[in-house]
């Protein structure tokens, strides 16, 4: 419940209540962030988006008590004019609209170029015109291959975090080649970045850039077959979910070497309300936002959720727990990987002393059991039938 008190940002004023437009925000991210600040704040949250299943909740029944803090307005922001309006009586514009699973980035690159970069141009337009403030979420992709990985296999650099460690303001961004249009994406997101801070710097924007590194948790994406399409790939969660509930082995691209950390969505979600509440300390900031300490090769993430799969269901794990697939395979032409995605802290820890706290393990026991009670019954159904037919 929002509390009656009156909240405070870090520096110690009063945090008045706020209009935010949220574009985006029946998404992943968008609905855990809704669900924050209706649970815990006074704002009003003007939600964006072309669907809104994930936000059902906080939008109905009419006596929930934020009803009259959130209003959805369903509306595809490449073509609606409503949208300017929605920027103009908003304090803040929170936008995380985009095409972010991989599998698109190299089989739909058109769509992922306008998507992250094209539709986003109305948007930071409507902000700078209005002087309203914008966060706008980028990727940890932005960074895309380490420079240790260009190194010699046996190089000892490769053990020296200059070499890895990914820091906002120092770091390069190294793509493949055009041909690998895996990176689409990731230039796509670079370019509205830059942007961005080009109207922070010419024209005095308000912005703020976050930068998310494998955020995960209940509600990521969507289970094959089930509230989704059933050819459809969705990010790595979702995918060995999906196996796991069906119990199929749980397929490693490439052998499953890369490495990334993994954060909790809650987490995560704490350092967007700080961001939200404290502009004097978040204006002018890109921030990466995932927990360091949580990092494992695609591999041991598939090993230690399919463990705790066995624990939440109860189930014993199937003979063949993983098999592996080549990238071209499973993604198609294209394909290619960022190697290792470790944040550095430093900007975040000091101008939000923000950390995360939650420890794979128990981010992946709560994302499973959630995960197990809401598809397992339908995924049941779901292989019965053709057998019923
Ligand atoms: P998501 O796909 O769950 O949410 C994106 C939402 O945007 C969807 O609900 C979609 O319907 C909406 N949308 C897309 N195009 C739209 C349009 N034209 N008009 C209106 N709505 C539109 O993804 P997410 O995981 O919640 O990610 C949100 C943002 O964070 C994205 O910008 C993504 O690139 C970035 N990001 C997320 C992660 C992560 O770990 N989840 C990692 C890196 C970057
Ligand atoms: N991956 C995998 N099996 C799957 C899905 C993904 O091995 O079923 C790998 C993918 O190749 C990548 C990592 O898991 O190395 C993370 O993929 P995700 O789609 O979550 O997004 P990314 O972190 O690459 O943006």
């Amino acid at each position: 419940m929002a509390s009656t008190t009156a909240r405070l940002d870090l520096d110690g004023n009063t945090i008045n209540p706020m209009t935010i437009c949220m574009i985006g925000a029946g998404g992943f991210i968008g609905s855990h962030l809704c669900e924050k600040l209706m649970q815990e704040t006074p704002h009003t949250v003007l939600a964006v988006d072309v669907y809104n299943d994930k936000i059902k909740h906080l939008l109905e029944p009419d006596s929930l008590p934020w009803a009259g803090r959130i209003q959805f307005h369903r509306l595809n922001i490449k073509n609606d004019s409503r949208l300017e309006g929605l920027i103009k009586c908003s304090d803040l514009t929170i936008n995380l609209a985009a095409i972010c699973t991989p599998a698109d980035y190299n089989t739909r690159p058109l769509d992922t170029i306008y998507s992250n970069f094209i539709d986003a141009l109305p948007v930071l337009k409507y902000c700078s015109e209005n002087n309203k403030r914008l966060i706008h979420f980028s990727t940890c992709e932005v960074y895309g291959k380490t420079i240790g990985s260009y190194l010699p296999k046996d190089s000892p650099l490769r053990q020296d975090p200059a070499y890895y460690i990914l820091k906002e303001d120092v770091s390069p961004c190294i793509f493949g080649s055009v041909e690998k249009q895996r990176w689409s994406y990731a230039c796509a997101k670079q370019l509205i970045e830059r942007l961005i801070y080009a109207e922070g710097a010419e024209n005095g924007l308000e912005f703020t850039i976050v930068r998310p590194f494998n955020w995960i948790g209940p509600r990521m994406d969507f289970i094959p077959g089930i509230d989704g399409p059933s050819e459809g790939v969705p990010r790595v969660l979702a995918c060995f979910s999906n196996n796991l509930l069906r119990r199929e082995p749980l397929k490693l691209v490439d052998g499953g070497e890369s490495q990334r950390t993994f954060v909790y969505i809650k987490d995560a979600i704490e350092a967007v309300l700080l961001m939200i509440e404290n502009p004097a300390r978040a204006s002018g900031h890109i921030f990466n936002v995932g927990n360091p300490n949580n990092e494992v090769t695609v591999r041991q993430l598939a090993e230690m959720m399919t463990k705790v799969y066995s624990k939440v269901s109860g189930e014993d794990s199937i003979e063949t727990p993983t098999i592996d697939v080549s990238s071209k395979e499973f993604y198609g032409e294209g394909y290619d990987d960022s190697d290792k995605r470790i944040p550095d802290m430093t900007i975040i820890n000091k101008q939000l002393g923000w950390n995360p706290k939650t420890s794979l393990w128990d981010l992946l026991e709560s994302t499973l059991t959630y995960q197990h009670k809401t598809y397992a019954e339908a995924i049941k159904q779901a292989i019965a039938k053709p057998l019923a037919n």
